[in-house]
């Protein structure tokens, strides 16, 4: 008679990894371990944006090829999840299923109901925690309530034990094949290739290239966009390449070793530690990436000013650094973290334009677009997020242009046709005089577009909404 074997489904979703994956190590118990990953199509789960379709299709791909290497081969569906799952669970005969969990309120009340649907099939169902630092519902304030401003948040969080990564499960290799991930990406998606490198093997050397050249430089040269000190991780994150949990023991490893680094680690952790913080925020609150966080600003009155928007998007403002942050998405699919406050800031505060239009449009363009952090994030510079920005601070893209990128360098880059400003300008040609402008071969209204606001009524108009509510 052959013997009858135990079969465990594993189904992938942000952990697109081996190493410190709590449900393939779960799964890997039995004798057969077959993953899965679902083109979900449930209600209320939010469709990935084209960047993010792109990165998933080639992370999926180098997923398959490692778990082919420890024997464990992926699935690639798409329809209703639970449907796919009780699909597969029956042609295969798996007699278990396992996930790491996810936390926005949409997800997790499918997977309550899933998990109930297929215990009551007789399959074994296990959930497990993977994919952030530590579960949002255990770091709570004195009183038991979630935190909502972020430094006694990091305190709670800091001082807990926080898990070790787990090994990667090992196995005999079978043959890989492409995966056929059959999901759709743009077009336009095709040149981000020239900047990224996908999979876990590309996450773990970035954090140690990160470790071991640039941390040094990060608490400072992480506001500075020319510079290349942050550590490039986002992507990799947001499709669970990587678990925090490794960034955090490996960070921590390295300043243990290096002690006169310690200091630039914690900052780094610290920074880290802000995407528990939004994936709190996600677990806690409504759906954060339609309802403001702070209810007042449901009662503002946006703006709805579609040419402003599309200067905005296509890079085209007349305010130099907004425009080449808004370039540096368009073309990478990534945007430096203090350009993305200067161009958040810009839209909901001087265009006074609602800021689920900005999130919207980064949900589509980043790579790392993630259900937490960008809500998140666009809340906190709108006013309208918890621990957010006080609504009177709306950056100045020209002073800030000045104190973080003096020299220009990351203006010229993304802006070639101020390329021959004088540094002096660079941030505010429409104040240069017109012999400079002549002689950097700069046309205002012609090569390079005249300002679509003007910063102080706008910053009096946006002080104004926002005192009214
Ligand atoms: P590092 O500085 O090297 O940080 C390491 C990791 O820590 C990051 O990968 C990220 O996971 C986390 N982190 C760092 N800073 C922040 C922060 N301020 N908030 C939350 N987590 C942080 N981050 C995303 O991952 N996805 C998004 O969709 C996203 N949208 C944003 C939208 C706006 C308007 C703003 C202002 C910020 C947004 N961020 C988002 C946060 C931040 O800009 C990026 O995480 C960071 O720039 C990624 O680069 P890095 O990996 O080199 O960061």
């Amino acid at each position: 008679m052959e013997p009858v074997l135990s079969k465990a489904l594993v189904w992938l979703r942000n952990d697109l990894r081996l190493s410190d994956n709590p449900a393939l190590v779960e799964g890997c118990k039995l004798d057969e371990t077959i993953a899965i990953y679902i083109h979900a199509t449930d209600k209320g789960l939010r469709p990935e944006g084209g960047a993010a379709r792109w990165w998933l299709n080639r992370s999926l791909n180098s997923v398959a090829a490692d778990l082919a290497k420890i024997g464990v081969k992926l699935k690639v569906e798409c329809g209703l999840s639970l449907d796919v799952l009780k699909r597969v669970a029956g042609e295969t005969g798996a007699d278990s299923v396992h996930w790491n969990r996810r936390y926005g309120p949409d997800a997790r009340e499918l997977d309550k109901t899933i998990k109930a649907s297929l215990r009551e099939d007789g399959l074994d169902v296990s959930s497990h925690e993977g994919n952030v630092l530590a579960e949002p519902w255990t770091v709570e304030t004195g009183q038991g309530k979630p935190y909502s401003v972020f430094t006694p948040f990091w305190k709670t969080l800091k001082a807990k034990d926080i898990a070790r990564p787990l090994p990667a499960p090992r196995g005999k290799s079978i043959k890989s094949d492409a995966v056929d991930t059959d999901y759709v990406e743009p077009a336009w998606a095709e040149k981000l290739q020239h900047y990224w490198h996908h999979g876990e093997k590309a996450a773990l050397s970035a954090l140690d290239d990160f470790l071991e050249d640039k941390v040094e430089d990060y608490p400072e040269g992480r506001n500075v966009p020319a510079k290349d000190v942050t550590s490039r991780l986002s992507p990799h994150l947001r499709f669970g390449e990587i678990s925090a949990r490794e960034i955090w023991h490996r960070a921590l490893a390295y300043a243990h070793a290096k002690p006169s680094k310690a200091g630039a680690i914690d900052k780094f952790l610290s920074e880290l530690a802000w995407r528990d913080f939004s994936y709190h925020q996600l677990y806690h609150r409504d759906d954060i990436s339609k309802v403001s966080m702070q209810p007042k600003y449901e009662g503002l009155e946006w703006r709805n000013a579609p040419k402003q928007l599309t200067a905005w998007s296509k890079g085209a403002t007349g305010f130099p650094i907004i425009d080449a942050g808004m370039r540096e998405l368009w073309e990478t699919g990534y945007m430096h973290n203090r350009v993305r406050m200067l161009v958040a800031s810009l839209l909901t505060k001087n265009m006074l334009i609602d800021w689920r239009r900005g999130e919207d449009w980064f949900w589509d363009c980043l790579v790392d677009a993630d259900e937490a952090n960008n809500p998140a994030s666009w809340q906190w510079v709108a006013g309208s997020g918890l621990d957010a920005a006080p609504y009177f601070r709306i950056f100045n893209p020209v002073t800030q242009g000045e104190r973080f990128d003096g020299a220009g360098d990351y203006v010229r880059r993304w802006v070639p046709e101020l390329g021959k400003m004088p540094d002096k300008w660079v941030h505010k040609p429409f104040e240069a005089p017109e012999e400079v402008l002549k002689s950097a071969g700069v046309v205002l209204g012609r090569t390079y577009p005249n300002p679509v606001v003007d910063l102080k009524s706008t910053r009096a108009r946006a002080l104004e909404a926002v005192s009214d509510l």
